[in-house]
């Protein structure tokens, strides 16, 4: 098919794969430097020095008997030029996103991101993850982010032990997003935790694709793997504070989203149905490395129409900052 807009150069198979034809791509660009930030040092919620742009490591909101945490693993920048990836944007797009976030705007027209996991405390300490994040020195993100990732010490400062996390969801299988989920002997890092995944997500996974022997077959020999299908409530009851898994596919075939309900306002937990704020000022300009930006396209301006008309907060994983409405 050819009505995908695919940058040239960028990948059209894979996300792994695309990932390493992405680092080879900027490398030969001339930017294949990656900045890793140093990190947290002291406190998370501590100064010491750091640029003004950079978000908190730690930023949470409350929602009836919720506390959403919002929980910075790494900051980088993306190889290459921004509008290698978001082909289709226009100038007039990059200005309106540039107000919405301008810590996004790296010298030499590129991309500056942020890599941030969610935590969602309830009453009593017990927490839902939602993403891992890019992992240590050596985990699969490793060749072209801004590895190591911070969130174990980052969950430390928030005072959350790995057994209170009872579940954590994994909004897809890219590798910046399942990164501490086990440990350098493969060996789950939240052992108390099921690892809810959509199951359509794992059976599009390629032969050979990292995240099949890095997250689903040592969860799986774990038995903490829990395949799901379609919308499913992870916590609460109905009419209740509840959180709920909703496919938002396009991204990648079962990318999912979470639904945090506690009182009257919202949080969506968007994972990567938008990498970018030029995708939430135009969400038609497509990602060059969305598995079918079609359904993308659909599925975000139907994310954000929704969350407009709700007053919804949204929660995204790349933006600059960790909160914001639509
Ligand atoms: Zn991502």
């Amino acid at each position: 098919m050819t009505d995908r807009r695919v940058p040239d150069g960028a990948p059209t198979t894979h996300p792994s794969t695309s990932r390493r034809r992405l680092l080879r791509g900027g490398a030969a660009a001339g930017v294949g430097a990656l900045t890793a930030w140093a990190g947290p040092g002291g406190s998370a919620h501590a100064a010491g020095p750091r640029p003004a742009t950079r978000t908190a490591h730690i930023v949470a909101r409350r929602t009836g008997p919720y506390e959403v945490l919002a929980l910075l693993d790494a900051h980088g920048t993306f190889p290459g030029r921004r509008q290698h990836w978001f082909p289709d944007a226009a100038e007039a797009d990059w200005a309106r996103a540039e107000r919405l976030d301008p810590a996004a705007f790296g010298p030499d027209d590129t991309w500056e991101l942020d890599f941030r996991c969610y935590a969602v405390r309830r009453p009593g300490g017990r927490v839902t993850l939602v993403d891992t994040g890019i992992g240590p020195v050596g985990s699969p993100a490793s060749p072209w982010a801004p590895v190591p990732g911070h969130l174990p010490a980052v969950l430390g400062h928030a005072g959350i032990e790995r057994d209170d996390v009872d579940t954590v969801v994994l909004t897809h299988l890219h590798e910046d997003h399942y990164g501490w989920t086990v440990d350098a002997t493969g060996a789950p890092v939240f052992p108390n935790a099921r690892h809810v995944v959509q199951r359509t997500e794992i059976t599009a996974l390629a032969a050979g694709d990292s995240a099949l022997a890095y997250v689903i077959e040592p969860l799986r020999r774990a038995g903490l793997l829990h395949g799901i299908d379609g919308r499913v409530r992870v916590q609460g009851g109905p009419g209740g504070p509840s959180l709920t898994a909703v496919p938002t596919p396009g991204h990648t075939a079962g990318h999912q989203s979470v639904l945090v309900e506690g009182g009257r306002e919202r949080v969506v937990i968007t994972g990567d149905v938008l990498v970018h704020a030029v995708q939430l000022v135009a969400p038609s300009v497509a990602y060059g490395l969305e598995s079918d930006q079609a359904t993308a396209r659909r599925t975000r301006r139907r994310l954000l129409d929704d969350a407009r008309a709700r007053g919804d907060l949204l929660a995204p994983a790349h933006l600059n900052r960790p909160f914001l409405r639509p």
